[in-house]
């Protein structure tokens, strides 16, 4: 019987298995289905990790945490988890091929996947001057131009950040409404670096090796494609929650999510489940940074422990 398994090994995970080993669980696993890491070694640059300065991709920033866990026990199974379920105060853990584990207590933290608008050149230049990520890359689009895709809450939000560092913000948004908390879109038509281009769908995303040089949109009323200069594209079209774990097999959910499948948690990263606990980037209101993510983790870990400490005498 495991005192904890964590389900996925991104900085949420790494961290949690840190703080639970370290705090004293034994038998501690990370299933984590590739390399651990997470979706932040996509990254080519990250600049607000506090304490590390200097040109760093994502890639390097998580090679040695790893490393750090296993000296304290952490065991990491590559292994893809079909489903988390609770038998009385047993959790049971079902690998991909059919293997069951259990665990006294489960810290989900699967992250998050954001949505693809599908356009053309937007893989090819995901990460070289197409992000979805304003927080993570807007600063390096200072004093420059940028394009913003999208119609919701996030895509106005984004683009209000966006317009406080770059000097424009074409805002693009397929309809001629835009589905955003009112308020919100008042602010976005008040600020005047902000260019709204409605009924207009992104056609193509076009660059060289240095990155991306520029967006062709083509408007969804008379066909007219208008050519804006931009480095950057920020897209924020959605974003998936990687939730299935917590999917049962009669299609009821193990724990309370809201209604975009986010896990709702306290701010002890409790669940509604006992020895249940969420972290990063797929629970309720994540800011979605390497650094809250890890945040969460250690505080997941750290109730992990207490739980499992009172409820079984450890
Ligand atoms: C291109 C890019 C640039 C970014 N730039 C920055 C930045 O500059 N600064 C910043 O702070 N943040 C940045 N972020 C955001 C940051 O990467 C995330 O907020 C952070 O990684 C979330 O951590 P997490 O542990 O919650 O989830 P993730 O990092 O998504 O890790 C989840 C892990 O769970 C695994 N997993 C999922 N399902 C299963 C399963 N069923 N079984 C086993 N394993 C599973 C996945 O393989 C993954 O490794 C960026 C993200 C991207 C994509």
């Amino acid at each position: 019987m495991l005192d904890c398994a964590i389900i996925g090994g991104g900085p949420a995970g790494l961290t949690a298995g840190l703080y639970a080993t370290r705090g004293g669980l034994e038998n501690v696993v990370m299933f984590e289905k590739g390399l651990p890491g997470g979706q932040i070694t996509q990254s080519s640059e990250i600049e607000n990790y506090p304490g590390v300065v200097g040109d760093i991709t994502g890639m390097d920033l998580m090679q040695p945490w790893p490393e750090q866990c296993m000296k304290f026990g952490l065991k990491h199974e590559m292994v893809e988890v079909k489903r988390v379920s609770k038998d009385g105060d047993t959790f049971k853990i079902l690998r991909a091929n059919g293997d069951i584990d259990e665990a006294r207590s489960v810290i989900v933290c699967t992250g998050s996947v954001p949505r693809r608008a599908g356009f053309k050149g937007e893989d090819e230049f995901f990460g070289r001057g197409v992000s979805t990520c304003a927080t993570c890359d807007g600063f390096f689009y200072k004093g420059k131009e940028v394009a913003v895709i999208g119609g919701g809450d996030t895509a106005l939000e984004e683009a209000l950040y966006l317009s406080k560092i770059c000097t424009k913000v074409y805002l693009v948004h397929r309809r001629d409404k835009f589905r955003a908390a009112p308020n919100t879109v008042k602010r976005v038509e008040n600020t005047p670096n902000i260019e709204l281009i409605l009924n207009s769908v992104p056609q193509e995303v076009y660059g060289d090796t240095m990155g991306v040089t520029g967006l062709k949109v083509k408007n969804r009323e008379n066909g007219e494609t208008t050519d804006l200069p931009v480095p950057g594209v920020f897209v924020f079209v959605g974003n998936n929650v990687n939730n299935e774990v917590l999917k049962q097999e009669d299609g009821s959910w193990l724990c309370e999510l809201n209604d975009q499948g986010q896990v709702v948690v306290n701010l002890k990263m409790e669940t509604s489940v006992e020895g249940l606990y969420a972290a990063g980037d797929l629970r309720i209101d994540a800011p979605k940074q390497v650094v809250c993510a890890a945040g969460d983790g250690a505080t997941a870990a750290i109730n992990a422990i207490g739980y499992v400490d009172e409820k079984f005498g450890n």
